[in-house]
């Protein structure tokens, strides 16, 4: 299968989606023997994976279903079969590997222990791509981490959700990962991110309450809890004592006053 690089990641096949340079070395990292993680395998490399493994079973009963259905099965059938491919994986060890390869990686090296998997690709010289074989995963992560290396530095991270060493630019300000959190099909970086929205959300909620209440004590000026009101929204805002900090550095000494006197 054709793999070239393409604004700084890799494209996979004549058509298939761009994906960060590193993608397939942290895929290789984090390995897990789960569904939604082989399902995360299946979207991310799509054609990589050979057309047989969507094959059905020779004796798989079809009576009623729809083509539709039939696409289901047939891409469930897939799935089962990057399951099985990530099982074999991680019986060879390969998560280890990679990672006393990354590590070596941050020096600047590239590991012998990949020499094997080196060998795999055909190079090609100047614009044409380059030639790993279908469906192996560590080849392609091979490819990558020798490409990864020429293009920027690359540090080893833990996770902190799945707890996993991942490989990253310096650059990269996540500290999450981009693989699937265990048990989810959302990665640790989206999910960090949902919650974080949903913290900010919740706190919105209870400081607008808050201000809310003050306005009908009196201990809020409608004209405060008006301006506070303009500035601030769910998606970006600021409590109501640091807001007013920014907005008028030198008036603390006045404001309860004011409210009061409102
Ligand atoms: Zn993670």
């Amino acid at each position: 299968m054709k793999v070239r690089l393409w604004r700084g990641g890799l494209l996979l096949g004549e058509r298939g989606k761009a994906l960060p340079l590193t993608q397939p070395v942290n895929d290789l990292l984090g390995l897990r023997d789960e569904w939604d993680y082989a399902v995360q395998l299946d979207s991310n490399y799509g054609s990589f994976w050979p057309d047989e493994w969507m094959d059905l079973p020779a004796d798989f009963d079809s009576t009623g279903l729809t083509d539709h259905d039939l696409a289901d099965e047939a891409r469930a059938a897939q799935i089962d079969r990057i399951a099985d491919e990530i099982r074999e994986l991680r019986r060879r060890k390969l998560p280890d590997t990679f990672l006393a390869a990354c590590k070596q990686a941050e020096q600047g090296h590239f590991s012998v222990t990949l020499a094997g998997f080196l060998e795999q690709i055909t190079r090609r010289p100047g614009d044409e791509p380059d030639e790993v074989p279908e469906a192996d995963l560590p080849t392609l992560a091979t490819w990558a981490l020798d490409q990864a290396l020429r293009q920027r530095p690359v540090e080893v991270r833990e996770c902190p959700l799945c707890k996993r060493p991942w490989l990253a630019s310096p650059e990269q300000p996540s500290p999450y990962c981009d693989r699937p959190y265990p048990g989810r099909s959302m990665s640790c970086r989206a999910l960090k991110k949902d919650e974080h929205f949903r913290e900010s959300q919740r706190d919105w909620r209870r400081e607008y309450k808050r201000l809310h209440e003050r306005r009908k004590r009196g201990t809020l000026s409608e004209a405060d809890w008006q301006a506070w009101r303009a500035d601030n929204n769910p998606d970006d805002w600021y409590a109501f004592d640091e807001w007013q900090r920014r907005r008028i550095p030198v008036t603390t000494a006045t404001e309860t006053g004011r409210g009061l006197g409102d």
